[in-house]
């Protein structure tokens, strides 16, 4: 039977997810669904001093947001102290580990005399052979006994042959002296537990690899297969920081990014397939191939993002729309009005919040007039000509419904006071919309209705006056 792929997601618990830590997530995820394997979720949350219950609600609520689910239970490390300790022993037992009773002024000391001879500071084994009385008064940290000579290999599916000599590491600690397991320890052990095959993180845990392999081959476990990303760096190539981006997944859903947008964005960082950008979820189920990984780093592009989103607001129905919009602070436009307004607000918005701030100002009376655009609107001409369409509006039978008719009554209006059409535009715009820019003139005439563009042009001539 063919091994079946299970890969996890293990994030330490800061209280909410970031786009590093979803986009690790996202290729962990789809390289389990598309081979119907499973994907866990772990909490690392051995720093007690932590929460972890917050850590897990943020990454549910950006789970379920960007539709991602993970298979079981949750597993969280500060509930396997017990199990940690019992592999302590196990290898205290089997003489594959042992206590070290070095002082801590003792090993500054051997640090500092390292430094001063040029080598980089490392322990040096003193404790990995003793027989004699331990000191009393000294709470042993417990170490592994690492290899002395050879190398450690892996292949890693992305970075290719790594091959790390074993003096460069030395019997690093396993316990420390109030009996907590270290994190390489218990990544280690998680995920053989786990039943994890192949482990998909960042390259900033490249050299906690080596580490890790010594406890699989310590404890007779089966080595996984690691794939190890390279970062996400800004436009400069530096590291992300919070203002390029590197903040809670759930903050891109306030600023309007839609989670399959995001999703898109993230997983071309690294990954491609040909020259196409935009993939739906299937497509990145059938395409995503962790070994065809980019071996260099990504660069976080807030234009990119943008320009997905955009695409994917554009394929929203009018119902997913303005099932969105209260979130964004919208009114919901009446049907007809959404039908006529939503193809050209989608046109002009990057984001929800851009759609919604749209929305609003199509169906909400105008607060604030422009004063630039007051200024140039405020002729007796202008005034007279709203003044008249005024007229003209309430003498209408019947209703302005669609674009079309909105651009027929506006001709009839031009040709009727001699005028050209666009001349009707400016002070139009002024009257419903407060300011220059946003949606067409006939669109919001057909969408807004007659009551209500009377009400608008009453009040625009009442701000001219
Ligand atoms: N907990 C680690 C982190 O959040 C990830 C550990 C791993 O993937 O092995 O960076």
């Amino acid at each position: 039977m063919e091994e079946m792929i299970v890969t996890r997601f293990a994030p330490s618990p800061t209280g909410y997810l970031h786009i590093g830590g979803l986009r690790t997530a996202l290729f962990n995820y789809l390289y389990a669904r598309k081979n119907k394997g499973k994907f866990l979720l772990r909490i690392e949350d051995t720093d007690l001093a932590r929460n972890s219950t917050d850590a897990k609600e943020a990454i549910i609520e950006a789970f379920d947001w960007v539709g991602m689910d993970y298979d079981g239970e949750v597993v969280y490390q500060s509930q396997r102290f017990p199990l940690y300790q019992e592999y302590v022993k196990k290898l205290l037992d089997e003489g594959k580990a042992y206590y070290c009773y070095m002082s801590k002024e003792e090993l500054d000391a051997l640090r500092e005399e390292q430094r001063q001879r040029g080598e980089t500071p490392k322990y040096d084994n003193r404790y990995r052979d003793f027989k004699g009385t331990p000191p009393s008064n000294i709470a042993p940290v417990v170490r592994i006994k690492a290899p002395l000579s050879g190398e450690i290999k892996f292949k890693d599916g992305i970075k290719g042959e790594m091959n790390i000599q074993a003096k460069e590491l030395d019997d690093f600690i396993i316990a420390r002296s109030d009996g907590t397991p270290t994190y390489n320890f218990v990544v280690a052990i998680d995920d053989a537990l786990m039943g994890v095959t192949d482990i998909i993180r960042g390259d900033d845990h490249l050299s906690n690899t080596p580490k890790q392999i010594i406890i699989y081959e310590a404890l007779g476990f089966k080595i996984p297969r690691f794939f190890h990303v390279p970062m996400i760096l800004n436009p400069e190539g530096h590291k992300l920081s919070k203002r390029d981006g590197a903040m809670s997944v759930m903050e891109y859903k306030e600023m309007g990014y839609l989670p399959h947008a995001l999703l898109n964005f993230l997983v071309r960082l690294g990954f491609s397939h040909k020259d196409q950008e935009i993939f739906s979820k299937e497509e990145m189920l059938e395409l995503f191939n962790p070994y065809t990984l980019n071996t260099s780093p990504s660069a976080y592009n807030q234009e990119k993002l943008l320009w997905l989103n955009h695409h994917y607001l554009n394929l929203l129905s009018d119902e997913e729309l303005s099932n969105l919009l209260p979130l964004y602070g919208a009114k919901i436009p009446q049907e007809n009005a959404q039908k006529i307004l939503y193809p050209e607000i989608k046109e002009r918005s990057k984001t929800l919040q851009e759609f919604a701030n749209l929305v609003n100002e199509c169906v909400n009376e105008v607060q604030d007039f422009d004063v630039k655009m007051k200024s140039k609107v405020n002729t007796q001409e202008n005034i007279h000509l709203l003044e008249e369409f005024m007229v003209y509006l309430k003498a209408l039978k019947t209703p302005i419904e669609s674009v079309e008719n909105a651009e027929n009554e506006i001709a009839t209006f031009a040709d009727f006071q001699g005028i050209k059409a666009k001349n009707l535009f400016m002070p139009l715009r002024y009257a419903l919309l407060g300011k220059s820019g946003g949606v067409g003139i006939a669109p919001l005439l057909a969408a807004l209705s007659k009551e209500e563009v009377i009400k608008r042009v009453e009040k625009a001539l009442q701000s001219l006056a």
